[in-house]
């Protein structure tokens, strides 16, 4: 009898402790530094989530380096209550082929909350390059060979995947100089330092209108409509055939939050990206809010699952690791 009061107990105090979830603020960690893509994405959407968690605090926490793995396993390890999550890209599904020693496992050590968007990229370069288009590009980088630096954010990054894919499409290699996220590496590119990057549009598409910095193509299958950028050609229209890299970002919690918290999260999601506000902030970044079922936490694990089957095999191929 004892022992089922004591249960009882504990249930009841469970239920009533997430029955008032959230009742403090809600750390988001980003694996990349501030004012980057993804921190944009994570600060645009912590904006919508607050109404649907009942006006939340929302705090960002930026935690960069090793192309996103660092973040991601500071999450993985954190209490599963609902108040650390993490915003993170397609580097959930690269990490896995990239590092021998990835200090979690993707799979099964996050509770999947949802996916948010799909985000394109661009491939762009420092002002000061004497290119102006696709076929430019190709001519000064053949002509500068072994002299080409190309900015990322660590290997595992979007822009990493992207850079690699394509040194291959152009068959020519370039030093890889690494930042803690995209947004330190865009403040060399605009300083000249660096040559070229791949980076998401959400990261590009202001630089690009302002004339900052030189777009040349889109990583996409088919031209983008985004006013900033839709003049310009995909890659695979510009001779890298079959070139198609979209990056999408989804949220996580830490494996054994509670299934109600989970939830609950996953519905505040679904309403967050209904709001008109993070919408035209997205549209005009150049991302698409995603509205099918990969905004489930299940169809999501599904997605990413399906996502490291698929750039595993690339990435091994290149033959690139990190212990
Ligand atoms: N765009 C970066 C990447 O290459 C990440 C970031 O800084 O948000 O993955």
């Amino acid at each position: 009898m004892k022992k089922l009061l004591t249960a009882l107990a504990t249930t009841l105090t469970a239920t009533v402790a997430f029955a008032a979830y959230p009742d403090k603020p809600i750390t988001i960690v980003v694996p990349f530094a501030a004012g980057g893509p993804t921190d944009k994405v994570a600060r645009d959407l912590a904006e919508a989530l607050r109404k649907p968690l009942n006006n939340a605090t929302i705090v960002i926490e930026n935690v960069g380096g090793a192309g996103g793995t660092l973040g991601a396993g500071k999450v993985a390890k954190a209490a599963p209550d609902g108040y650390t999550l993490l915003v993170h890209h397609i580097g959930m599904a690269t990490s896995p082929a990239l590092y021998r020693k990835l200090p979690f496992d993707v799979l099964n050590d996050f509770e999947y909350v949802g996916m948010i968007n799909d985000v394109p990229m661009t491939v762009v370069g420092r002002s000061t390059l004497p290119a102006n288009n696709m076929a430019e590009l190709r001519t000064w980088m053949t002509a500068n060979k072994g002299k080409i630096n190309l900015a990322n954010a660590g290997l595992g990054a979007a822009s990493h995947l992207c850079g690699l894919l394509f040194q291959q499409a152009a068959q020519i290699d370039m030093t890889t100089v690494p930042y803690k996220g995209t947004a330190p590496a865009m403040t060399d590119l605009l300083g000249g330092q660096v040559d070229l990057m791949c980076d998401q549009t959400t990261n590009t598409s202001g630089q690009i209108e302002g004339g900052k910095i030189k777009a040349f193509a889109v990583t996409t299958q088919k031209r983008l409509t985004t006013p900033a950028l839709k003049n310009l050609p995909t890659l695979d229209e510009s001779g890298m055939k079959g070139f198609n890299v979209t990056i999408w970002h989804g949220m996580y919690a830490p494996k054994g939050t509670p299934k109600a918290v989970v939830d609950q999260l996953n519905n505040a999601l679904k309403t967050a990206l209904k709001d008109a506000d993070l919408n035209k902030k997205f549209e005009s970044l150049g991302a698409v809010t995603v509205t099918d079922n990969r905004i489930n936490p299940a169809d999501h694990k599904r997605f990413v699952e399906a996502e490291i089957n698929k750039w595993g095999p690339v990435i091994k191929a290149a033959g690139q690791y990190a212990d």
